[in-house]
């Protein structure tokens, strides 16, 4: 390999902060906004142009239910709770589909379908309401270790490279890039969930059964995959944000990050000329906008202080350190093969690549069944790491864990969990490790998180 040596310099230092936090989704949003409304010094840190990760960038825009699968108990508050209502106050900033039996069953159709433009912009009046110092366009590259200790985190923009001092730290990167430069053990499942491009598209309506065209056996081989789901930016009849295209790889590597950039562009081309060729209608869809980043279901994962496991999911196991709760079935999705829902009552969906849905029980006993299940505080702890937490998709879970955790309504209170974590540790003089629970379950409790 040809190598060439950077030179050793200085690097000013921009910031001294209480806590810093690595990545601006909702789940990094919240972390920093939960313990900087606690009274702490906090930075944040995105390379994106705004804060809203997946879920505005991507144009992932929908949260589900925020109840458990009775819908008789809410059992997520909080700051997805509180984005819900602000976004319901802005007009058509959020759409509200309401619970109804249907072939998937609950939790699955109940949700919330926002305006990921709405919500860039509430993201940004959360962070300045809570004093957060924002850095946009800013991506982390390195740690600064002293003595053994992170003590700082270097980032790179437009004005250069500099440091960010801190006392704790959040990786809310959902790859754990600090997680893994500062050795914590990097592990993947046995295969990806697919990534996915964005699309807003005009002229949908006019088309007739549209999916139906793009579910078919030989249509499916020209796009690459299966053509995901769609739904219509709230307040707009005619535009509809698809989340359509698949590209599977390891989307932490940038090789393979830029190739699928490229390869989910071209699908969505190729969706187009599908429907333009096969739909009297389809010379009137109009490709209005494509997410600035693809959509990543899935990449690498932080070896923490205790794994999620599909069992503690499907049999809603309860922990002594439970940070947050969700009713969400274990939902993987791999191309050209079935979808899998397995769902709390004991059904398992699938839904085939043409759209067909095939049921059976994955459980056979005639037990109690949960209705939601819980996620530990041990999943988002580093087992050493005296000053850092984890957060978002990367957190500890075996493969069906992981397809249940990775929605928004569950990493958004990882996130929450985190900052408030850190500010217990910081002002109590403790690390991560050591806090006491307690008190840290009052500041979630009063912050407005459900503690159950
Ligand atoms: C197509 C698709 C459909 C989905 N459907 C749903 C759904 O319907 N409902 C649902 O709830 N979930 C859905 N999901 C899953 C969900 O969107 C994701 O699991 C979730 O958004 C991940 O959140 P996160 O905070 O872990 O990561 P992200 O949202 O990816 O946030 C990570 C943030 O860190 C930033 N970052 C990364 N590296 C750096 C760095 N070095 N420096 C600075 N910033 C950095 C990124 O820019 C990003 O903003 C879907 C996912 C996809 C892809």
């Amino acid at each position: 390999m040809i190598t060439v040596r950077e030179p050793a310099r200085d690097i000013k230092v921009i910031n001294d902060v209480d806590i810093v936090v690595l990545g601006g989704s909702c789940t990094g949003v919240f972390a920093a906004v939960r313990a900087a409304r606690l009274g702490a010094k906090v930075a944040i840190v995105e390379q994106a142009g705004a804060f809203g990760g997946t879920a505005a960038n991507s144009f992932v825009c929908i949260w589900h239910s925020l109840t458990d699968d009775t819908y008789q108990k809410q059992i997520i508050s909080g700051l997805t709770e509180e984005m819900i209502e602000r976004l319901k106050a802005v007009p058509n900033g959020m759409r509200i589909r309401v619970p109804k039996e249907n072939k998937w069953r609950a939790p699955y159709y109940s949700m919330y379908v926002f305006n990921t433009e709405e919500m860039k912009i509430e993201l940004d009046r959360m962070i300045l309401e809570a004093g957060v110092t924002p850095y946009l366009h800013t991506r982390y590259s390195a740690p600064y270790i002293e003595d053994g200790e992170l003590k700082a985190v270097i980032i790179e923009n437009r004005s250069g490279r500099a440091a960010i001092r801190a006392k704790f730290f959040i990786d809310a990167t959902a790859d754990g890039f600090l997680g893994a430069d500062v050795g914590m053990e990097v592990y993947y499942h046995e295969s990806f969930q697919p990534a996915t491009t964005g699309a807003r598209v005009a002229g949908w309506e006019k088309l007739t059964k549209p999916n139906d065209i793009l579910r078919t056996d030989e249509n499916r081989l020209r796009i690459g995959g299966r053509a995901g789901w769609e739904i219509n930016v709230p307040g707009t009849k005619n535009v509809s944000n698809w989340c359509k295209a698949q590209f599977v790889g390891d989307c932490s590597k940038a090789d393979i990050l830029t190739e699928s950039e490229i390869a989910g562009r071209a699908q969505v081309r190729e969706m187009m000329n599908i429907l333009r060729e096969s739909d009297p209608c389809g010379n009137e869809l109009s490709l209005v906008a494509l997410s600035p980043m693809i959509g990543i279901r899935e990449t690498r994962q932080l070896k923490c202080s205790y794994q999620i496991t599909g069992e503690d999911i499907c049999y809603g196991r309860t922990f002594d350190d439970a940070i947050g709760y969700c009713a969400y079935p274990v939902d993987v999705h791999i191309p050209q093969k079935p979808t899998t829902f397995r769902y709390l009552d004991g059904w398992e969906r699938h839904s085939t690549p043409s759209g067909e849905i095939e049921e059976i029980r994955w459980r056979t006993d005639d037990g109690e069944y949960p209705h939601y299940w819980q996620i530990p505080y041990r999943a988002i702890l580093p087992a050493k790491i005296p000053n850092l937490l984890v957060c978002g998709r990367c957190i500890d879970s075996d493969k069906d864990a992981h397809g249940a955790l990775r929605v928004m309504i569950s990493l958004n209170q990882t996130g929450e969990a985190a900052g408030v974590a850190a500010f217990e540790a910081l002002t109590s003089g403790k690390t991560v490790q050591t806090i006491d629970f307690a008190s840290f379950r009052e500041k979630m409790r009063t912050g407005g998180s459900i503690v159950l």
